[in-house]
C-alpha cells in the first residue's frame, strides 16, 4: 500500500482550498524585472525611515550586477555575500543573479574558520560585505591575499549600514568608539577591496544580458551541515528557488499583489528568510521592512509603525515577542499571517500570539535542501496544532521505514522523505553525499515524523543529531571537535538541552587530561575564538569519563537521557 500523498489539501480541504501550483518559468532576476515593470514606484524597501521603491532596486540591482560583470564575473561564477539585513543585501542578491553568477549568501556571524571553509569550498571570486565584518575576512585572506588560503578571492566590495541609511554617515557608530578610533581600518584601493558607492557610481547602467536557464542553473550556494555536521553548499536553482516562492503564494492565497509588507525579522542569508520573505514579497511586488537584527523592541516598533501584514519568523521570535512586558502597549493588529519555521512551534506560544495580533500563526517545516518550505499548516482553514502540516501544493511526502526503506501507513514512525520542485539539484563537489540524500528525486530529510489519518504530518525526532537553538543549527561534532583541540581535553561530547527560550541550549561533557586544570571560562573563550556565538556552549559539566559504546563512540543518548532524568528530579 502507498501512502505518498500529493496534494492532499485538496482532498481534505473542499470548502476553502489554495489553488493548485504554477511555477513561473523565470530566473530569479526576472522576478524583480516584472514587479519593478509593474509597479515601479510602489515600495520595494523599508529600512529606518528610507524607502526604495521597485524601479530603485531594480536600477541600483542592475547596476550591482554590470559592475560584477565588469569584475569578470560571467555565468555561473560565484559571489559570496555576508551582510546583514540591510538595503544592499537584497541589492547585491538580485545583482549577481542578474550578472548570471550564484549567491554564496554567507552568515556575518561566521568566525574565521567557518568562512575560510565557506570561501574555499564554494571557490567565490568577489565577496560583498560589511565595513564592520571587514577585519574577520582581512585576517582569512592574510597579509599577501594572493598567496593565503582563498586567492581566488579577488574582489572584497565593502559597504556600511549607512550607506542604505536616509541619514548622515557615521550616526551609527557609537561617538565613544568613534572618538577611541576603533572604526575599522579598511585598505580601499588595495587587494581588489573597493567601497561599495564607489563600485556603484563606476558601474555601467546595465548589465548585459544572460538569460539563465531556470531549471539547469543554479542560482544559489547554501551551506548547512545537512545530516552529516560537516559544511556543504546545497545546490538550489532558479526554479527551485522560484518554485517554492510560488508553492508558498498558492498556500498564503489571500495575499495580494502590490498590497503587503513583509516584516524581515529573519535573516536574509538564511533559506527560509530568503525564501519566505525576500523572493515571495517580491514575486507578489510587495515591500520588505528590512531589521538588520532580530531587537524585540524594534520589532514591535516596526510592527506599529510599518504595519506589516506577514511575519515569518523563528519560534524563538514568537516567544520574545510575547514574554516583552511591554508587547500589549502596542497595535499589532496589522499581522494578517505568520509562519513559524525551523522548530517546533509550542501550543501557548501559537495562541497567545493569535489572541494578541488577531492574525494567523501556523507551524510549517523544511529544510536548506527543499529551498526551504516542504510542509505548513493551513492557514485560514482547519488547522493541526503540533503538527507541521500538510505537504506545500506540488510536494509529495512519505515516512518510510528506517531499514528497509518500505513506505509506512499513518501511524508509524520513520523517516520523512520529501519530493518536489523545490528540491535540491545536490551538495556541491559532493557526489557522494548527493547521492546518500537523493534517492530517486526523493530528499532524505534525517527527521522522523509520521502521518495520521487526516494526511498531517508531525516531526518525531532527528536521525541526525543537530541541536537546533533560536533557530540556528549546531553540529555536535563540530563543537566537540573544538573543544578536542585544546590541548587540555581528553574527551568531548555536546548535547542539546531543553530550553524554554531558545528551544536548546548548548552542553558540553568534558573529561580533561590527567593533572590539567582548566575552567569552564577558559573552556569558553576557546570556543569563542572558534566558533560563532550561537554554537558556543552554555554549560559545561566536567567527568572523569564519557560513557562509551562498545568501539569507542561516545554515548550521546546516554547523557541526553542523564540530563532528562535530572530535569524531572530523579
Ligand atoms: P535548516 O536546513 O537549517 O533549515 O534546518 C532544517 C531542520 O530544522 C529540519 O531537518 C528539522 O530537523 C528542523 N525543523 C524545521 N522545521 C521544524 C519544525 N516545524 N519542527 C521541528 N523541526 C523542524
Amino acid at each position: 500500500m502507498d501512502h505518498q500523498l500529493a496534494l492532499p489539501w485538496l482532498r481534505n480541504y473542499p470548502g476553502e482550498v489554495a489553488p493548485d501550483v504554477e511555477i513561473p518559468n523565470l530566473a530569479i532576476g526576472e522576478l524583480l524585472l516584472q514587479a519593478a515593470a509593474k509597479y515601479p514606484a510602489n515600495e520595494a524597501l523599508f529600512f529606518f525611515g528610507k524607502r526604495t521603491t521597485y524601479k530603485e532596486l531594480l536600477a541600483a540591482a542592475q547596476r550591482m550586477a554590470a559592475g560584477l560583470q565588469a569584475a569578470g564575473v560571467g555565468k555561473g561564477d560565484r559571489v559570496a555575500v555576508m551582510l546583514p539585513n540591510c538595503p544592499q543585501a537584497v541589492i547585491a542578491y538580485f545583482g549577481v543573479l542578474l550578472a548570471g553568477g550564484v549567491v554564496v549568501m554567507t552568515n556575518p556571524l561566521y568566525v574565521e574558520r567557518e568562512l575560510e571553509h565557506q570561501l574555499r569550498d564554494s571557490g567565490a571570486s568577489v565577496i560583498v560585505t560589511l565595513d564592520m565584518l571587514y577585519p574577520r575576512l582581512a585576517r582569512v585572506r592574510g597579509d599577501t591575499p594572493e598567496s593565503g588560503p582563498v586567492p581566488q578571492l579577488r574582489k572584497v566590495i565593502v559597504t556600511s549600514i549607512q550607506d542604505g541609511l536616509p541619514f548622515p554617515k557615521n550616526l551609527l557608530y557609537p561617538v565613544k568608539q568613534r572618538r577611541a578610533g576603533k572604526q575599522p581600518q579598511i585598505p580601499y584601493g588595495k587587494d581588489g577591496v573597493t567601497r561599495f558607492a564607489s563600485f556603484m557610481a563606476k558601474a555601467p547602467k546595465l548589465p548585459a544580458e544572460v538569460a539563465p536557464d531556470p531549471e539547469r542553473d543554479i542560482a544559489l550556494l547554501q551551506y548547512t551541515g545537512g545530516t552529516t555536521g560537516t559544511a556543504k553548499g546545497v545546490m538550489l536553482t532558479h526554479r527551485n528557488l522560484i518554485a517554492n516562492a510560488a508553492q508558498c503564494e498558492a498556500w498564503f492565497y489571500r495575499v495580494q499583489e502590490g498590497k503587503e509588507r513583509f516584516l524581515a525579522a529573519l535573516p536574509l542569508f538564511h533559506v527560509f528568510g530568503l525564501t519566505v520573505i525576500m523572493n515571495f514579497s517580491v514575486l507578489k511586488a510587495g515591500s520588505i521592512v528590512l531589521l538588520p537584527r532580530f531587537e524585540i523592541e524594534a520589532v514591535l516598533k516596526a510592527i506599529r509603525d510599518e504595519k506589516p501584514s506577514i511575519f515569518p519568523g523563528a519560534p524563538t521570535m514568537y516567544v520574545a515577542l510575547l514574554n516583552h512586558p511591554e508587547a500589549k502597549k502596542y497595535d499589532l493588529s496589522s499581522i494578517k499571517a505568520c509562519i513559524s519555521g525551523s522548530a517546533p512551534l509550542p501550543l501557548e506560544v501559537q495562541t497567545q500570539f493569535e489572541a494578541v495580533t488577531g492574525g494567523r500563526l501556523i507551524e510549517g517545516y523544511g529544510l536548506t535542501e527543499a529551498a526551504p518550505v516542504t510542509h505548513a499548516n493551513p492557514i485560514w482553514t482547519k488547522r493541526k496544532i503540533g503538527t507541521i502540516g500538510l505537504p506545500l501544493p506540488g510536494t509529495l511526502a512519505k515516512v518510510v521505514d528506517l531499514e528497509t526503506g518500505e513506505t509506512l501507513p499513518p501511524g508509524e514512525i520513520g523517516e520523512l522523505l520529501v519530493k518536489g520542485p523545490q528540491v535540491m539539484q545536490g551538495y556541491w563537489n559532493k557526489p557522494e553525499a548527493t547521492a546518500a540524500a537523493l534517492q530517486e528525486g526523493w530528499l532524505r530529510t534525517g527527521d522522523l515524523a509520521q502521518i495520521d489519518g487526516d494526511g498531517f504530518f508531525t516531526i518525531v525526532d532527528r536521525i541526525k543529531d543537530i541541536i537546533i537553538a533560536g533557530g540556528f543549527n549546531i553540529y555536535p561534532r563540530e563543537v566537540e571537535e573544538v573543544l578536542y583541540e585544546h590541548p587540555g581535553v581528553k574527551e568531548a561530547a555536546v548535547i542539546g538541552l531543553k530550553d524554554a527560550y531558545r528551544g536548546e541550549t548548548v552542553k558540553a561533557f568534558v573529561v580533561l587530561r590527567k593533572d590539567v586544570n582548566v575552567s569552564s571560562m577558559q573552556l569558553d573563550r576557546w570556543c569563542r575564538e572558534r566558533l560563532a556565538v550561537f554554537k558556543v556552549p552554555h554549560v559545561y559539566e566536567f567527568r572523569s569519563e564519557l560513557p562509551m559504546t562498545m568501539i569507542g563512540k561516545v554515548l550521546r543518548r546516554k547523557l541526553q537521557e542523564d540530563e532528562e532524568l535530572a530535569a524531572a528530579g530523579n
